[in-house]
């Protein structure tokens, strides 16, 4: 039995739409942030997604701690609210930011390792 052939998708829209990088149909996400062990429209193993790895942990704190502190210091110098004002606002943002960052990151990094057919590098 041979398998069908998959014309190629965009990384870009497969991977930050939380689909299979194969078909683009599939969900590559089985919860909020982890990964389907197959997909359930074409069958992808999606076992080459743990090669991510911490990757897209680091962008997100990088580029979401850079995100959230410039917020804070425009508000700060805009409107200079009292303390409980950060609390309320950046204690539940926050989150909502790094995990909304990592899904779409972890996504496009996971469909640029399957279009790019990365993998570790062996010793022959
Ligand atoms: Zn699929």
């Amino acid at each position: 039995m041979s398998k069908p052939d998959y014309p190629l998708k965009s990384p870009y829209a497969t991977g930050l739409s939380g689909r299979c990088p194969r078909c683009g149909k599939g969900r590559m996400f089985k919860g909020l942030l982890q990964i389907a062990p197959t997909c359930e429209v074409c069958g992808l193993d999606m076992k080459f997604a743990n090669e991510t790895g911490d990757g897209p942990a680091v962008f997100v704190t990088l580029f979401a701690g850079f995100f959230v502190l410039g917020l804070v210091l425009w508000m700060e110098l805009t409107w200079q609210p009292s303390v409980w004002v950060y609390v309320l606002v950046f204690a539940p943002l926050t989150p909502l930011i790094c995990v909304g960052a990592l899904r779409l990151l972890k996504g496009l990094l996971i469909a640029l390792l399957y279009v790019n057919k990365a993998e570790q590098g062996r010793l022959q």
